[in-house]
């Protein structure tokens, strides 16, 4: 699905030094490079502050315990997205809202939304699902108006616009109250090993969310809040601050794989490629298909066909959090999220990243055709 190798080979002598000067230095924590990446990550983010932290799901973890979350208090999130989202609202002891998502767009659906918040609603998720934003226009709206903050989950968006009405525009996850992401290997901006950080422009925030993950450290051995041991690795971020400057190339890479995939899906009976919205530029973090069909052994079957041939296809996400059997508790069971429950039945992703050339790219369309004929 992804391919980590090839661009090391080609970074080798830059990431090797950065790697090695770390290594000489012995900072391997909270050393120079931290700083450096987390301010060029600001930059590029156009954001106030970027708060590192050691994964995607702390950094959603820790800004929930920054917004002063009691439990017992909701927070709404779509069901279809990675485990990770719901699961830290559970783990702080809140109530896991789950909400429909769009049929196009597989993000958050802002009707749904709106009818799920109720007096104890106290954060609305959104995520970024596959690199494309949500309606963060529409979302923002409908929170300000009952003063609900929102984390965007960004860990599959990073590099994203989202374009507002009025002709501005913003980068995922800058949006919201706080923003999260994800270091993740095979995620757009991806370290050698994991990695998270948070975003957000209010001073305030910031310092708390620094503090919290930081063992709810204020000064040196003085603990105002209960925090955790959350940290960026000065070796991931020595290797983030190189392939930061990647980003944009690669987004492009991934966008031109796309626009090749799709062009030879287009016009399908069966087979719909993704539905790229106006309001935002997608970064194609996955390229998931529909399969438009009621054969309800299709997508399993094209899947195994497609591995037959040794293609790489991935089923993101065989089972919503609303079927999940950990938020059984939570009442999960009693959800009815009709287009939450055809979609999980009917996408298929397919390999994509920035290394994919036009004849892999050609063969595994054509693979996938193929099948259909
Ligand atoms: C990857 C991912 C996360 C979690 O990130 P980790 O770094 O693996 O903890 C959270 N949310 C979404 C949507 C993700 O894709």
């Amino acid at each position: 699905m992804v391919d980590l190798k090839t661009e090391y080979q080609r970074l080798k002598k830059e990431i090797d030094t950065a790697v090695i000067d770390v290594i000489e230095s012995a900072a391997f924590i909270n050393g120079k490079p931290v700083q450096d990446f987390s301010k060029a990550l600001a930059d590029y983010l156009n954001v106030k502050h970027v708060i590192p932290c050691a994964n995607g799901t702390d950094a959603l973890q820790i800004a929930m315990m920054a917004l002063d979350l009691q439990p017992g208090d909701e927070v709404i999130t779509p069901s279809f997205t990675y485990i990770a989202t719901t699961e830290v609202v559970a783990l702080l002891r809140l109530n896991p809202v789950f909400v429909e998502v769009d049929k196009q767009t597989f993000n958050i659906d802002v009707e749904s939304l709106r009818k799920a918040i109720t007096p104890k609603t106290k954060a609305i998720v959104p995520v970024h699902l596959y690199g494309q934003s949500c309606d963060m226009e529409a979302i923002m709206q409908v929170a300000n108006e009952h003063n609900i903050p929102v984390i965007e989950d960004n860990a599959q968006s990073i590099g994203g616009d989202y374009y507002f009405t009025d002709g501005t525009s913003k980068k995922t996850g800058t949006i919201g109250t706080i923003g999260t992401t994800s270091f993740y290997p095979a995620k757009n901006l991806g370290a050698y090993g994991d990695g998270g950080a948070m975003f957000t422009n209010d001073d305030a925030l910031a310092q708390r969310l620094t503090m919290i993950a930081n063992h709810g450290q204020s000064k040196r051995y003085y603990h105002d809040v209960v925090g955790c041991n959350s940290r960026l690795d000065t070796i991931q971020a020595a290797i983030l601050n190189i392939r930061l400057q990647h980003l944009d190339k690669n987004i492009a890479a991934r966008i031109k794989a796309a626009d090749h995939y799709s062009d030879a899906f287009k016009d399908h009976s069966i087979i719909q490629p993704p539905f790229r919205a106006k309001n935002n530029r997608h970064v194609f973090h996955q390229y998931t298909l529909i399969l438009n069909s009621d054969r309800k052994d299709l997508r399993d079957d094209l899947s195994a066909y497609l591995s037959g041939k040794k293609i790489p296809n991935m089923i993101y996400y065989p089972v919503p959090g609303h079927r999940q059997k950990m938020f059984e508790t939570f009442g999960a069971l009693e959800y009815k999220l009709a287009v939450t429950d055809w979609l999980t039945e009917r996408v298929i992703s397919l390999p994509m990243h920035p290394e994919l050339d036009e004849e892999q790219l050609q063969f595994i369309a054509d693979n996938v055709l193929a099948y259909f004929n």
